[in-house]
Formats: structure tokens, sequence, C-alpha cells
């Protein structure tokens, strides 16, 4: 926390709702909206292109798609790359094909455009020295040209309990200062000029928010070189882009203060609209211990649970679960659901831990929604790259893949699972591996009795396969079902654990599956 950020140890002070109020409040629009009609909503996603999203950042991108979807309204995708040592080209590129596959997709912003173009902030330089000047101009904004040494002894001679921060020393420069600073080309930065008095908001969270203004110093809002900073332009970009809502991360708290200050000064100048947005923190997400869930955490990041095959339908709902949910009886919903339903005045102000074990629960639960033809289709990728059917798969491929969908569908949480699942039924005879254990010298009799069984079958379908092989293993050698069909799957599928076995055989077919049980014996 840079020493400017007092908010941390003065906590802004809050009346939020209770969390035992009611869940099911009526509907407040007019708290929400004011004096805007539904469709003018207008929110944003800004997020920095640094690779990998992370799920909390997602879970930002989900409310504000979500709440512009309930109005009507419009969704913002801006890109804050203004920190430009940190952005990969790709990185815009990840960024975008994410949200696409999220299904988040966006009415104004790179690739679509807009009235507010260009929503890349490299691009928008201009716009940003355009704005200082002017705030410079007017007085909301002055330059200052203390150096670090100056303001930190400046600090050090401060009693102990002030306010920390910089303390204002360039405000009211003498007009011939500046001109001889100027002259010697003395470096500056600019600042704001935060007013006196509480900084209050109603936060649609968290209820009323204040700030005294001692705890919020003038800030930088241009670097010496020139850099503009993400204090100036993500407010700017705001009232340029006449953003009315802005839903966000309650890490991002302690910044808001100045940002009100901001879009004030900016509404005085003309800059925008003139109407500061209506803030929403949502609530922090926990990770182990009691500690953000941080990038560097295993499961913070978006490609993760692309690459394991969650489904974004399932992912979206569990994050969703991450400060508001459709029901107090009902975890399981649609997007479109959520659209319906969604009322940012019922996300829960606590914080909320990220389970890894209800996410991958909730997307198993829309895993069973499938139908199988989208299921198929949703498998077909993670066969495709483990191998195991061609890209794009054969028509015999893909019609093996649309009858083993059923099969998975109950038993897997996430697509990837299938893959290893049912792999025996996409791999050759000879390459079948058994995993070591499972097959033994008592196995013997089982496999020639199933063998015997299954060679003199008229119909090889699930019912006959079963009915043959209980009446030779379970009533012809008296084996208990475990013991009788364990080395039968072991020999046919190379695992302890398949799809139903009967099934599986079917699928397999006579031939392989009587070369398996020829190979083992
Ligand atoms: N670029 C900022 C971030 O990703 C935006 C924060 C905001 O929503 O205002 O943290
Ligand atoms: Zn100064």
């Amino acid at each position: 926390m840079s020493a400017t950020s007092t908010t941390e140890e003065t906590g802004p002070t809050q009346t939020g709702p209770s969390p035992d109020q009611p869940v099911h409040a009526p509907r407040d629009d007019a708290r929400v909206l004011g004096d805007l009609a539904p469709e003018q909503v207008r929110v944003r996603f800004p997020p920095s292109p640094t690779g990998n999203l992370h799920v909390g950042n997602v879970r930002s991108a989900l409310f504000n798609w979500v709440f512009a979807r309930h109005y009507g309204g419009t969704f913002v995708l801006r890109v804050e790359d203004t920190d430009a040592g940190r952005n990969l080209a790709e990185s815009y590129q990840v960024l975008y094909d994410s949200l696409t596959w999220l299904g988040l997709t966006w009415d104004e912003g790179p690739g679509v455009g807009g009235p507010y173009a260009p929503y890349v902030q490299s691009e928008r330089g201009d716009v940003y020295r355009d704005v200082a000047a002017r705030l410079l101009e007017s007085g909301a904004a002055y330059r200052c040209y203390c150096t670090r040494e100056e303001i930190e002894a400046r600090e050090a001679l401060l009693p102990k309990g002030a306010p920390s921060g910089y303390d204002g020393f360039c405000r009211d420069l003498p007009a011939e200062r500046v001109e001889q600073l100027e002259s010697v080309g003395a470096p500056s930065v600019v600042r704001m000029r935060v007013p006196d008095g509480d900084i209050v908001f109603d936060d649609l969270v968290r209820g009323e928010v204040r700030f005294a203004a001692e705890h919020v110093p003038d800030y930088v809002l241009v670097r010496a070189n020139g850099e503009p900073l993400y204090t100036l332009v993500n407010p700017v970009d705001d009232a340029l882009m006449e953003i009315t809502h802005v839903l966000r991360g309650e890490d991002l708290l302690p910044s808001t203060p100045r940002q009100v200050v901001l879009y004030e000064a900016l509404a005085r100048i003309g800059v925008g609209p003139g109407r500061t947005p209506r803030f929403g923190h949502l609530p922090t997400v926990l990770g182990g211990g009691n500690r953000r869930l941080s990038k560097r955490d295993k499961g913070s990041g978006l490609a993760e649970y692309r690459e394991q095959g969650y489904l974004p339908e399932g992912l979206l709902n569990y994050l969703a679960l991450l400060g508001w949910s459709i029901a107090e009886d009902r975890d399981v919903f649609t997007l479109d659901e959520m659209v319906e339903a969604f009322d940012v005045l019922r996300v829960n102000a606590n914080p909320a831990r990220f389970d890894p074990r209800k996410c991958e629960a909730i997307n198993a639960s829309h895993i069973r929604l499938l139908d199988t033809t989208t299921l198929t289709e949703a498998l077909v990728p993670f066969f495709v790259s483990a191998d195991l059917v061609a890209d794009p798969p054969t028509p015999e491929q893909h019609a093996l893949l649309a009858a083993v969908a059923p099969l998975v569908q109950e038993r897997i949480q996430t697509l990837s699972e299938a893959v290893g699942m049912v792999s025996f039924l996409f791999v050759d005879d000879a390459a079948l591996q058994v995993e070591d254990g499972l097959l033994t010298a008592q196995s013997g009799p089982a496999l020639t009795a199933a063998r015997d069984a299954l060679a003199g079958l008229e119909t090889f379908d699930a019912a006959s396969i079963e009915a043959a092989l209980r009446a030779a293993l379970v009533e012809g050698l008296g084996l208990k079902p475990r013991l009788a069909f364990g080395p039968v799957r072991a020999a046919l599928t190379g695992r302890k654990i398949s799809p139903p076995l009967f099934e599986s055989i079917e699928l397999l077919g006579r031939e392989s599956t009587l070369a398996r049980l020829d190979a083992v014996r």
C-alpha cells in the first residue's frame, strides 16, 4: 500500500444492508437507476491485458454484463493498457478470446467499435493530454515540483498519527516561483487538488460509504515523464464514455474517493455528461486462509478452467455465487435466468470464499443439463487434443463420441475427465494399457468364462451382454458381482472405473472385446 492509501488504516464508514436482512427485499430500481431510463444504463469492463484473466475479474465482467442485459443497456469493453511495459501483444487476444468463450459479448469496444472509440487506452494519449491540460487550466489540478526526498523529509517531521501522504506543498506556489522552476526545466507531476470535506457516496452493494477528506491527499494524475496514470485515465474514460454504473471489486474501494473527486471536477470543466457513476463494490474473493485469491493461487486464472473442460455457463454460475444467488434454495441457474433475476442491491457485501469443489459441482450440474448433441460437440476438442480422434473426427469417431456422451454425462465433473474415462474405446486393442494390479492369476477363470459367453452371443447389445455375463460368472462360477466383473472391466477398459460396463462392451463391439479378453488371458 502506498502512503497515500489511508483507508486501510481508518476504514471507510459503512452502513450497508445487514447480512440478516431478508434476501428478497423488493426490487428498488429507483435507487439503482435514479432518473435514468433502463436502456440508458452503460457499464464497462476495463481489464488490463496481463494475460490470463483472474476469476475475480471474470466475476466483475459477469456482474456488469448481466446488469447491462437486465436493463437492456450497454456493456463496454475498455482495455486499460497505459502501463505499456506489462502488455504483450497476445495478451489482448487472450482477453478477447476469453470473453468470447464465456459468452460475455460486448456492445462497444475493440473489434466492434462504437461512438466513443478508440476503446484501447494506449490509443487515447491525446485525449488524456487534453483533459490534463484543462484540469490544470481550471485549477482543479496543479503542477508539483517536489522530489520524492523532499516529500519524505517533510513527512518525517509530521506528528505521529497525522494523515500521511502528500502535504499540498505546491498547491499555491507563487507564479514567479513556477516560472522560475519551469525556466530551469524542473520536472513536475500533475496533482489533483482534492477539496476539503467528506467524500460520500451511496454504494449499491455496501450502502453509504464515507471517506474523510484528510485521508484523501492530493494525488498524482500524470507522471513527470508525461505518462497519464490509472487515477486519471480510468475516470476520464468513464466520463467520456458516459458510464452510468461501476461494478468492481472491493479491492478498488480505496481509489474510489479520488475518482469521485475527479468526476466532479470533470463535470465542472465539461468533460462527459457531468454525472458521477453509481458505484457497487463487489465482495472480495477469498482463496485459502483469509487472504484474497491472488494471481499466484492455483485456480485463480481462467485458462485453467477452460483447459479442464469447464462449461462457460458452469463457471459463470459458480462465479455469480460469489456475492449473489438467485434464491435461497437453488444454486444452479442459467445465464438467462440470472439476467432476468439480477438485482445489484441483493449482492452481499461480505467476502466470499472461492470453493474449488463447489465450483466443480456446479459445473457438473451444468454438464447434466446438456442435450447429447451439445455435450458431444463440447467433448470433441478434448478428444482431438488427446489425439484420440482426428481433427475433425471421422463420421465413425463422431458417432462413437455421440454414443459415449450419455454414458459419461452423469459421471464427469469437467469435460476433460471424459477422455481418460472412455479412451479405451478409441485406442487400438493392442495399445490398451491395463493399470497395474487390476488383473491377477485369479482373474483367469472369470475372463475365460466371459470370453466364451460373449463369443456365442447372437445380439451384441447391453441387455444380452449383461444377461450372458451374469449367467456365466455369477450363476455359473458363483462369483460375487464385483469379483466377476472387475477383471472383465480391467481387461476391456484398462481401468478400475469405467462408464457402465455392459453399455461400454456394446460400444466396444464384439471383435475388440474378444481380442482384448484373449490378449490378457
Ligand atoms: N484496470 C483496472 C483493473 O483491472 C480497472 C478497475 C475498475 O474497474 O475501475 O483493476
Ligand atoms: Zn509539490
